[in-house]
C-alpha cells in the first residue's frame, strides 16, 4: 500500500496511474503537482488526485511515493526541487520515455537519494494527453520496464514494482542503454518517420485532396503524429544518437528501395515487402 502518492505531473501517463491505483484501492492519499491550474481542477474533479499543489516541494512532502510523470527535459528541475523536501523513507520513480538522460539527471539532481530513485517507464499511452485523457485501466496487462542502477536500493525497486503490479501492468527490467536501444526502433523513429512524413503532405499544394483520399492505411501510419510535440521533442533530443544512428539506417534502406523501384525491380521489391509482411506477422502473433 502506498499512503500518500505524489504525481508530479497529472497528465496522460501520471493522472492513469493515480487513477489505477485508486480504482484497486492501493492507495490513501493522492496529491499532485503541475503548473496551471485548470488542469490540477480536471484532476480534482475527474477524482485522479484529492488536492493539488503548485510547488514540488510542498507536494512531495510527507509522500512515500512520488512519480515524476512531465516531459523528459523537465525532470532535472523538478527532481532538484523535491530533493531536500523528501520524506526519508519516501521512494521517487518516473516514467520517462527515455532512460539514459533521465538516469543522468536524477544523479546529478538527487546526490545522496539517487539510491531511493528507480527509473521506469510504462510501454502504455495513445496519442492524446492531459488528464482528461486518463483511464484506470491505461496499463492493464501492459508492460512497464524498470531499469535500476547499481545504487538502486533494493526496497525502493521492491515498492515500484508492487506499485506497477499494482495498476495492472507486467514489469520487467534491464538496463537504461538497452531500454533506449530498444525503444528508439519500437517507438521514437516510428514516431519520428509519422511526423515527418504528415509535415511533408501538409506542405503540397494537394493536401487537402491527400487527407480526403486517405483510407486506413494512411490513418494508422500517421496516428501517432498526433502525438504532443513537446513530450516528443523531448524523447527525440535526449535520445538524439540511438535515434540518428537508426534514422541513417533507415534512409540507407529507403535509399535500397528507392534504387529498386528506380530499376524497375520486380524481384528486389518483392522481397524486401515480403520480407516486412513475414516479420509484421509473427510480430502481430506475438501480440495477440
Ligand atoms: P501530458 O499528458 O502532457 O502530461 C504531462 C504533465 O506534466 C502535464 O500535466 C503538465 O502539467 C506537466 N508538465 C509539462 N511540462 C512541465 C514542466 N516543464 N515542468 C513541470 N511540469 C510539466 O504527457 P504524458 O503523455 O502524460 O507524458 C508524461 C511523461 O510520460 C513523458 O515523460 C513521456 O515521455 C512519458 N510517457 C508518455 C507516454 C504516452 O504515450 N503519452 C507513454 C509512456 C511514457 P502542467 O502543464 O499543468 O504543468
Amino acid at each position: 500500500m502506498i499512503e500518500r502518492l505524489c504525481i508530479i505531473g497529472v497528465g496522460l501517463i501520471g493522472g492513469s496511474l493515480a487513477r489505477a491505483l485508486r480504482a484497486r484501492e492501493y492507495v490513501g492519499e493522492i496529491v499532485g503537482y503541475g503548473r496551471t491550474a485548470a488542469n490540477l481542477y480536471e484532476a480534482v474533479r475527474l477524482g485522479a488526485i484529492d488536492g493539488a499543489e503548485t510547488s514540488v516541494a510542498a507536494a512531495v512532502r510527507d509522500a512515500d511515493m512520488v512519480v515524476v510523470a512531465v516531459p523528459v527535459r523537465a525532470t532535472r528541475e523538478v527532481l532538484e526541487q523535491m530533493r531536500d523536501a523528501l520524506a526519508p523513507e519516501a521512494v521517487v520513480t518516473d516514467v520517462g520515455s527515455v532512460k539514459l538522460s533521465v538516469v543522468a539527471d536524477a544523479r546529478a539532481a538527487l546526490g545522496a537519494r539517487f539510491a531511493d530513485f528507480v527509473p521506469g517507464h510504462p510501454i502504455a499511452g495513445t496519442e492524446r494527453s492531459g488528464v482528461a485523457a486518463s483511464t484506470a485501466d491505461l496499463y492493464a496487462g501492459r508492460r512497464v520496464i524498470l531499469t535500476p542502477e547499481a545504487e538502486t536500493n533494493d526496497r525502493a525497486l521492491a515498492r515500484a514494482r508492487a506499485m506497477w503490479a499494482a495498476a495492472g501492468a507486467v514489469v520487467a527490467t534491464m538496463s537504461a542503454a538497452e531500454h533506449d536501444r530498444v525503444l528508439a526502433a519500437s517507438s521514437h523513429l516510428p514516431h519520428a518517420l509519422a511526423y515527418a512524413l504528415v509535415d511533408m503532405i501538409v506542405r503540397m499544394d494537394e493536401h487537402r485532396a491527400v487527407f480526403d483520399c486517405a483510407g486506413g492505411g494512411f490513418r494508422d501510419f500517421t496516428r501517432i503524429a498526433a502525438s504532443d510535440p513537446t513530450m516528443w521533442r523531448d524523447i527525440f533530443l535526449a535520445n538524439r544518437s540511438e535515434l540518428l544512428l537508426l534514422l541513417e539506417q533507415y534512409q540507407e534502406d529507403l535509399q535500397v528501395l528507392m534504387d529498386a523501384v528506380e530499376r524497375g525491380d520486380e524481384e528486389e521489391i518483392w522481397e524486401i515487402c515480403a520480407r516486412a509482411k513475414r516479420a509484421r506477422e509473427t510480430l502481430h502473433d506475438n501480440e495477440k
